[in-house]
């Protein structure tokens, strides 16, 4: 059994206070969300919008839950009454949808947009030219319902550590062209969303302001579980 409340102090103890851990709680029960959110844990990472659904309900409401999985638009409405922030924006349709759902709930929704940053075509997100062609559009300018707080970004899954470190890199470089370009007036636009239990120490050296720990907080996941929704 790992020791929850062990591992989150000494992951906190490792890294600058500034920076961010979402707990990725996917495919742990409610009872290891409560232990992390006794030791004063609020920020939680689930990618399958039925876990999201179901947990929640057995969860205390204070609870920021955030979601990082590839989302599909049709299940836009379900999260938008409570999630926190979308991290795993990956389209333009999907800004609409979260746009349109937020207006009807009257809220603003944080998201963050998703740039693929790895190696592996099966990962999902931006690339930084259709970021900017997203960005200058007059299409864009007419959501009033999101509000983009930054970028996320997964490396390629992989031993080498300098292939991860560049793709964090890109990640830290693109986000300081669009702050620049798009963003300048703008201090939602502020974080930068990357690191996971094997490479987040790299990703706070390359500017990380939020890492997205699961494994080496609540241990090892069962493998038969597909990490996309
Ligand atoms: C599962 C997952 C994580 C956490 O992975 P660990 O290696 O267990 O820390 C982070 N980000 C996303 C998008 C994930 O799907």
């Amino acid at each position: 059994m790992p020791d929850i409340a062990a591992n989150l102090t000494s992951l906190r103890n490792r890294i600058p206070a500034l920076v961010k851990i979402v707990a990725v709680s996917k495919t742990k029960p409610a009872s290891d969300i409560l232990e992390a959110y006794n030791c004063g844990q609020r920020i939680f990472g689930e990618n399958r919008v039925t876990e999201i659904l179901r947990k929640k309900d057995q969860l205390p409401s204070d609870i920021s839950w955030h979601m990082i999985g590839h989302l599909q638009t049709n299940k836009v409405k379900a999260i938008v009454p409570f999630v926190s922030m979308i991290q795993s924006v990956d389209s333009y349709r999907l800004l609409v949808t979260v746009d349109a759902e937020s207006l009807k709930n009257q809220r603003i929704t944080d998201c963050l947009l998703q740039v693929h940053i790895a190696e592996e075509e099966t990962k999902t997100g931006f690339s930084p030219e259709e970021l900017a062609t997203v960005l200058d559009s007059s299409g864009f300018r007419q959501l009033k319902n999101i509000r983009i707080c930054g970028l996320m970004g997964m490396a390629t899954y992989t031993s080498d550590l300098e292939q991860v470190r560049k793709e964090f890199l890109f990640l830290s470089d693109c986000f300081n062209d669009l702050k620049n370009k798009y963003f300048s007036d703008d201090p939602d636009f502020r974080e930068i969303s990357m690191g996971m239990s094997g490479d987040y120490k790299i990703a706070i050296e390359e500017g990380s302001t939020m890492i997205r720990v699961g494994s080496l907080i609540f241990g090892e996941r069962n493998k038969n579980h597909s990490d996309n929704a």
